[in-house]
């Protein structure tokens, strides 16, 4: 179900607590459509390191990122996606255990006990708020790694098991998440971050048509995330991103695209507050229906995301 409008919400949607209904209600009463962030992280870097934050340009990450640290960061936010960040098997149930409405989790795709493994994590506490599988596609050198027999063998059975595969990939990599896509058609696949396009340099091509091969496939949809990361992080400005978002929205529409902040890696670039405004800008020209999607409906839908946060 897609909410036509925020006061029509179940309350129970508006978890977790009775501040951040209140900000809800505010909000609604303002007129603002109600925000479901389909894509944010968390990590604890005294329960383990985080490897891929390396060098001084990452620096400002090297620190903890709870899950309160995000609520008063993104505090209108009626729900979310918490997505993996290392690929080490105990990362997921803790992620699980944090009471956010949707988890990304990781497991092994190229293990046998993959659907095992998948059941596994549905067991755990929270294990209800399991809605997808990533891999760190983007570090493995294999560029066809996505159409490996193994991993789309995993990819099955994330399929079977009724989960979301997240994509996390460089544009270079767009054409196999395509053949991976076209491969198990019953996988729903969401790219994240548009395929990390170089809008730093302002190119747009090949990106474009590969963003448009992927998207001609109907078990695919991608979030409107990442993208001032991928900007100059110090001098961006909505302009920059818009030919990037108007190319995903003509390639996937509104009820295929979903507003994801990618808190915290965003703010090397830019708040929660701004990514958030130069959305909401990159979308102005779009229905309030088509915008209702991209904020909260299209992330409900693909997700599965029925309730609340879960109770850990
Ligand atoms: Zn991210």
């Amino acid at each position: 179900m897609i909410p036509r409008a925020h006061r029509e919400v179940p309350e129970a949607f508006c978890a977790p607590g009775p501040a951040a209904l209140g900000a809800c209600r505010r909000r609604a009463s303002r007129g603002l459509a109600a925000v479901i962030d389909a894509h944010h992280h968390v990590w604890d870097l005294r329960v383990r390191d985080q490897d891929w934050i390396t060098g001084p340009s990452l620096a400002p990450l090297r620190r903890n990122f709870s899950a309160a640290d995000y609520r008063a960061a993104a505090p209108g936010v009626i729900a979310s996606v918490v997505v993996q960040t290392v690929t080490v098997p105990e990362e997921t149930p803790e992620l699980l255990a944090q009471g956010f409405a949707g988890v990304v989790g990781w497991t092994d795709l190229t293990a046998p006990d993959v659907a095992d493994q998948i059941a596994r994590l549905r067991g755990l506490p929270g294990g209800g708020a399991l809605a997808g599988i990533r891999h760190q596609v983007q570090s493995e050198p294999d560029p066809g790694w996505l159409t490996r027999p193994d991993v789309l063998r995993g990819l099955a059975a994330v399929a079977d098991a009724s989960l979301v595969y997240d994509l996390v990939i460089t544009a270079g990599q767009l054409a196999a998440a395509a053949a991976a896509a076209a491969a198990v058609p019953q996988l729903r696949f969401v790219l994240d971050h548009l395929g990390k396009p170089p809008i730093v340099v302002g190119q747009v091509s090949p990106w474009a048509a590969d963003l448009r091969r992927l998207a001609a496939l109907p078990n695919t949809s991608a979030k409107l995330s990442g993208l001032v990361t991928e900007a100059d992080w110090r001098h961006w400005q909505v302009a920059d991103l818009r030919p990037y978002a108007d190319t995903a929205l003509d390639a996937f529409g509104p009820d295929r695209l979903m507003f994801g902040s990618d808190w915290p890696v965003c703010t090397l670039a830019a708040g929660y507050d701004d990514v958030l405004a130069a959305a909401r800008d990159l979308t102005a020209a779009l229905s309030p229906a088509e915008r209702e999607a991209i904020f909260s409906g299209t992330a409900q839908r693909i997700y599965g995301l029925r309730t609340g946060p879960v109770p850990p």
